[in-house]
């Protein structure tokens, strides 16, 4: 070989190494359970808990036939939807948020998270959207400690009152929140309150009654985790008066459902949703009629 097509060679290798480095650089590191981005300012990482599937008989208010249609659109030859559990991490000065917990030890939470690199003691607040066990599990570990020992957790006074409130509703969010409310570290707020510098709650009230979701400033984008507004994507954009057997109070799931799909659509909000296909992270947009569409970022 010449020594100018030795030089050649080495000038593509070199273009090659460096444009490697440049693409790999913009593009941040991803896992099978966790997913980083950038919202605005802000970091984010989606956290896969679990996956599985969710049956038709869980939605209301629609022909067996429209929902079959979507299914088949979705992949699904049976009659179910895939489903997921997804939590979130926002990364703030004050250190990291982690917006729900997962359905705890026996599900992937903590698995996942270790992958992404964040260690439960980097978790400084937890934020609760609501206290259905698939949210609120994660909180502790196997022996009933604090799962995050370093975390402040937040709740809603309404979810609050209505979970813990008397009776024996309560007894997995009494099991879940006492690590923390003894050491001092469980706090409630409202809707409209500055929880975190920056995060504001939003009244979602409806698939329970204290449902609230946190929305993040992040400067050029705003960044919305809205807990379960919608339980199933393949349907709920489409149909936003579908119900959802788990939704407490079914009519006002749907008038938040199109309250919320509304506000993301117009105010161009990325949204985080903890049963949206994973990531969970997207865009709302408005279609036809009072139908929507989602589009995940991934
Ligand atoms: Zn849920």
């Amino acid at each position: 070989m010449k020594s100018y097509q030795v030089c050649f060679l080495l000038i593509m290798g070199l273009a090659f190494v460096i444009s490697f480095v440049l693409s790999s650089g913009r593009a941040m590191a991803q896992g099978a359970g966790f997913y980083k981005t950038k919202v605005g300012n802000l970091e984010v990482t989606a956290i896969s808990d679990a996956t599985g599937q969710m049956g038709f008989d869980l939605l209301g208010g629609l022909e067996e036939s429209q929902i079959k249609q979507e299914a088949v659109k979705a992949g699904s030859e049976g009659n179910y939807f895939p489903s997921f559990v997804n939590a979130f991490v926002v990364d703030l000065p004050l250190g990291k948020v982690l917006v729900d917990t997962g359905n705890g030890p026996a599900a992937n939470l903590m698995k996942n998270l270790t992958a992404a690199g964040i260690a439960p003691e980097d978790i400084k607040v937890v934020l609760l959207t609501h206290y259905h066990g698939d949210h609120i599990r994660g909180l502790i570990d196997q022996s009933g400690k604090a799962a995050f020992p370093n975390a402040t957790v937040y709740g809603a006074i309404a979810e609050d009152k209505y979970w813990l409130g008397g009776g024996n509703r309560g007894e997995e969010a009494q099991k879940c929140l006492s690590p923390y409310e003894s050491a001092e570290r469980y706090k409630l707020v409202s809707p409209g309150d500055e929880v975190l510098p920056g995060v504001q709650v939003v009244e979602l009230y409806g698939h329970t009654p204290g449902h609230v979701g946190f929305l993040f400033k992040g400067g050029k984008e705003d960044f919305l985790a809205w807990g379960d507004v919608a339980h199933i994507a393949y349907v709920q954009f489409k149909y936003p008066e579908a119900t959802m057997r788990y939704d407490v109070d079914k009519s006002k799931g749907v008038e938040v459902r199109k309250r919320i799909f509304a506000e993301s659509a117009e105010k161009k909000l990325v949204v985080a949703g903890a049963h949206l296909p994973f990531p969970g992270i997207g865009r709302v947009t408005k279609s036809e009629g009072d139908s929507y569409e989602y589009k995940s970022i991934e």
